[in-house]
């Protein structure tokens, strides 16, 4: 496995690979990996002649310090989990790399935005768009690989695909969850024993909503599941939303359309996200 920091000795041997008629994988992550990212690495290994795993915590996509400021960083740990995949190329490289200065570039991705994530966490999807598109350019990947759990984030990177006509093809993984239905996060390294004991409590809501759905009806199901959570003291719900899974806007009447049910909450100062589509 070849790990590469610089942007340009990482583009010249991806040449050489191109040369020789290889495809090429793409993988980003922040890092702290974890089942679910070796899933994505592992279907880009399956895919693709050469996988290439980004590790970069992107500044400019946290809109809150004390969640950069605490973000796991585990490079040595990383390295030796996608050894065990036989992952080809890790890509870390340092801040001051990727933002050799300020990007004044401001992205803007609509109604997009305007709901969930990018509701709850201004400028993020902005940070998001401008790091994927820096890499899409630096890494000139043949597919990129992205996971499901984070649903928003992958709709706004297919808007950016479309709108700026990157020549890539995206392939959206399922969400990994632990045994007891916790999606994998690096984040979850961040919970206290006890409040990873009452992590599960999300998941577990979206799943008495798929129960009550079909029987009872939206509002009824909404209900059912915001009960489960308030089950849990410690929880704190910032969005329990049921939206288009296309649009992201909020379902207002339910016809057996397909929906996403989302979720955000806190738990300590630990924010998680889950979602599931039905
Ligand atoms: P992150 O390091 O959190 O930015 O995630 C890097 C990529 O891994 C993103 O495309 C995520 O959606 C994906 N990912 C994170 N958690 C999971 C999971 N539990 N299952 C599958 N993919 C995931």
């Amino acid at each position: 496995m070849h790990v590469f920091s610089e942007i340009t000795t990482l583009q010249q041997h991806l040449h050489a690979r191109r040369q020789q008629g290889q495809r090429i994988g793409f993988v980003p992550t922040m890092g702290a990996l974890h089942q679910g990212h070796l899933s994505l690495v592992g279907q880009a290994k399956a895919e693709t002649d050469c996988c290439v795993c980004s590790i970069f915590v992107n500044p400019i996509q946290f809109n809150n310090a004390h969640d950069l400021a605490v973000y796991p960083r585990t490079l040595d740990a990383d390295c030796a989990l996608l050894e065990t995949v036989h992952c080809d190329i890790v890509f870390a490289p340092s801040a001051a790399a990727m933002y050799p200065k300020p990007v004044a570039l401001r992205m803007d991705f609509g109604d997009l935005e305007t709901v969930l994530e990018g509701k709850f966490r201004p400028g993020h999807f902005n940070g998001v768009g401008i790091v994927v598109s820096k890499l899409f350019h630096i890494v000139a990947p043949d597919r990129a690989y992205f996971g499901q759990k984070d649903l928003q984030q992958c709709l706004v990177i297919r808007r950016l695909v479309e709108d700026l006509s990157f020549n890539l093809e995206l392939v959206i993984c399922p969400t990994l969850r632990e045994t007891d239905g916790l999606a994998m996060s690096s984040r979850n390294r961040n919970l206290s024993a006890q409040e990873r004991a009452q992590a599960p409590v999300i998941y577990a809501a979206l799943e008495v909503f798929r129960a009550q759905l079909s029987l009872r009806g939206l509002e009824t199901a909404r209900q059912a599941a915001l009960e489960h959570l308030r089950q849990c003291p410690d929880l704190v719900l910032e969005y329990f939303e049921v939206v288009d899974t296309q649009t992201l806007q909020p379902i207002e009447q339910y016809q057996g359309q397909e929906v996403a049910v989302c979720v955000a909450a806190f738990l300590g100062k630990t924010r998680l996200i889950d979602n599931i589509l039905m």
